[in-house]
């Protein structure tokens, strides 16, 4: 969110926002029933909020990093039997053949939670969330829960445990109201790093449902409200060279100096990069040799990679093929890896469609929403999701709050509960009940 693009946004203007509060309203108002239903889901929201403060103190208590095989077994069980109180069918499904390995892929990942509820409608509805955090264990002591003000601190709680809650919590308000046909949930244990194990799952489960709806936090602490269309895809690529060790002062022409061979495969691969279309290339690490009277035998760097459109990872791919045979040093052997870490959610037809019907439903719950259709420099799971589907996929769907992956401050800001739970309630009705057309796009 620090590389917001306001300029793309649809940032609502004062009276645009009025106009629209204006058709939300008069649209409850065609109907007695209508209004009935919203102050019934309001009170029903306000009546969740202290039992998902206590949820989210309960999952900030168990600590879940990525790698944490142990923790994540621990928060998948609670979330399980959440889940299972509120009438799903509850499956772990744990990392198999399709894992995508990458550099930082822990030996054992955690498992996915599945839940599905069967509903009397037609719709089916993908609720994602994520169960880990980029804290290693013994960081909680650091950021223990607590509240201070309009704030509820904790280890991962804007990132994303806020999501689980409010997904408990929605599912709780809806508890007798089954309007759809199928709703799935998924948390996954593997977010934080790329997801290696639950991205081919959430991208078939994206194919299976008519809608997306992913839970990562809903904007900073002071709003708007955002409802994201669009996040960046990332990869890495690491160049390694391998070149031949020598005496630096007694026999230097014996020597292959990988870090001579490794600038020059840097310098020509420095011009990848291009903004107008959101790819970003950066060389951001480098090492080499071994001490400093040895020519060195190996020297390696690594690029940090962003794109807007998944093909753009295919051409950078590429062209770094073609580039690496062009050597400095013909004896020397220089190696490529590329790791699609995840693709650019890239925002449909209709994902517009949906976003804007969801608006006044938004404004109506006390949400001050924007619609951002650009990514900002962050990657979410709903790529993977949106990958193989016409479906709209929404991102964006928490709490405001700050501080993800850092030390000592992190939080979410306890005002947006309530709203956010009625819009989600009410985004989840209205396309259980065909109103919104963004779902049955062509
Ligand atoms: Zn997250």
């Amino acid at each position: 969110m620090m590389l917001r693009r306001l300029a793309h946004s649809w940032l609502l203007r004062p009276a645009l926002l009025a106009g629209l509060w204006g058709a939300a309203t008069a649209a409850l108002a065609d109907g007695s029933g209508a209004d009935a239903e919203l102050g019934r889901l309001r009170a029903a929201a306000a009546q969740q909020q202290p039992a998902l403060v206590a949820t989210l103190k309960q999952l900030v208590e168990i600590e879940s990093g990525s790698a944490d095989r142990e923790g994540l077994e621990r928060i998948a069980t609670l979330a399980s039997e959440r889940l299972k109180a509120l009438g799903g069918r509850v499956r772990w499904i744990e990392p198999s053949d399709d894992l995508y390995r990458m550099g930082d892929t822990p030996e054992r990942v955690g498992p996915m939670v599945e839940a599905r509820f069967a509903g009397r409608g037609q719709a089916k509805i993908l609720l994602l969330a994520h169960l880990d955090t980029v804290y290693p264990r013994g960081m909680l002591a650091e950021q223990p829960f607590r509240i201070e003000g309009d704030k509820a601190y904790g280890l991962g709680i804007a990132d994303d445990k806020q999501g689980v809650a409010l997904v408990l919590h929605l599912l709780e308000m809806l508890r007798g109201q089954p309007e759809w046909g199928e709703l799935t949930v998924l948390f996954n244990s593997d977010e934080e790093i790329s997801s290696p194990a639950s991205r081919a799952h959430i991208t078939r489960l994206g194919a299976e449902h008519d809608v997306v709806l992913s839970f990562e936090g809903g904007g900073g602490p002071a709003g708007p409200d955002s409802l994201r269309l669009a996040t960046s895809g990332i990869a890495a690529a690491y160049l390694r060279v391998k070149g031949r060790a020598a005496h630096a002062g007694a026999a230097p022409e014996r020597g292959v100096n990988a870090i001579y061979e490794l600038s020059h495969q840097l310098l020509q691969a420095r011009d990848l990069s291009d903004r107008r279309v959101g790819r970003q290339v950066h060389w951001t690490l480098a090492r080499g040799g071994i001490v400093r009277n040895m020519i060195p035998p190996a020297a390696e760097a690594s690029a940090d990679i962003r794109v807007d459109r998944v093909a753009d990872f295919d051409g950078i791919e590429r062209t770094l093929r073609e580039r690496i045979q062009n050597k400095l040093l013909p004896e020397s052997e220089v190696t490529l890896d590329f790791e699609r870490r995840r693709p650019p959610l890239q925002a449909s037809e209709a994902s517009r469609r949906l976003a804007r019907e969801a608006v006044p439903l938004a404004l109506a719950s006390g949400l001050q929403p924007v619609v951002r259709d650009q990514p900002s420099g962050g990657g979410t799971d709903a790529a993977f999701a949106a990958l193989q589907t016409r479906a709209p996929v929404i991102e964006g769907m928490g709490l405001r709050g700050a501080g993800a992956h850092t030390r000592d401050a992190e939080y979410v800001m306890l005002d947006s509960i309530v709203p956010r739970l009625l819009f989600g309630a009410r985004l989840i009705l209205a396309i259980s009940r065909g109103e919104l057309r963004g779902q049955a796009a062509p």
